[in-house]
C-alpha cells in the first residue's frame, strides 16, 4: 500500500533479497510516488481472505504501513507496533493460519484503541467498513465519553 496516498497498488521496481528480509522499491499506480518496503520473508504461509474472497498471503509490510500511517505524529514508537503486529501474527496462527481481511482490521482497531485513541480513529476511519457516516459518528461520539 502506497504510504502517501493509500493507494492499494504499487509496482515493484527493484527487489533485493537479504536473510530473511527482503527489500523492494515500490511505485504507486496512483500518485506515482516511490518508497522501500522491508518485507519479511515469512517461512509459514498465513493467508488472508479478502472481501471479494480472493486469498492473499499476509503482508506484515502491509500491516505495519497502515499502523504507522494511523499514528502519524502521535506519540506511538515502532517498537510498539511491531510488538502489535507480533502479537496480531500469533492471532492468526491459532486461527489456523488463514484470517479474513476485515478480522486483521478489528484486531488491529482493537489493539490501537487501547494505546491511543486518535490513531484509533483515524485507522477505524479507513480501514474498517462503516456502513454509513453514522456509524462514524457513533465511533466519534464513543470516543469523546
Ligand atoms: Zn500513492
Amino acid at each position: 500500500m502506497c504510504p502517501f496516498c493509500t493507494h492499494a497498488e504499487t509496482k515493484v521496481t527493484d527487489k533485493r533479497d537479504v536473510g530473511r528480509i527482503s527489500r523492494r522499491r515500490r511505485e504507486c499506480l496512483k500518485c506515482g510516488k516511490r518508497f522501500s518496503t522491508h518485507e519479511r520473508i515469512e517461512l509459514s504461509e498465513m493467508k488472508v481472505i479478502k472481501k471479494s474472497g480472493e486469498k492473499e498471503l499476509f503482508d506484515r509490510s502491509k500491516i505495519i504501513f497502515g499502523i504507522k500511517k494511523a499514528c502519524e505524529k502521535r506519540p506511538v514508537d515502532d517498537e510498539t507496533i511491531e510488538k502489535m503486529v507480533n502479537m496480531i501474527e500469533q492471532k492468526i496462527r491459532k486461527k489456523g493460519m488463514i484470517v479474513k481481511s476485515n478480522q486483521i482490521g478489528e484486531m488491529i482497531s482493537k489493539e490501537l484503541k487501547k494505546i491511543d485513541n486518535v490513531s484509533y480513529i483515524r485507522f477505524a476511519s479507513v480501514y474498517r467498513d462503516f456502513a454509513d457516516i453514522s456509524d462514524f459518528r457513533k465511533e466519534l461520539r464513543e470516543l469523546k465519553k
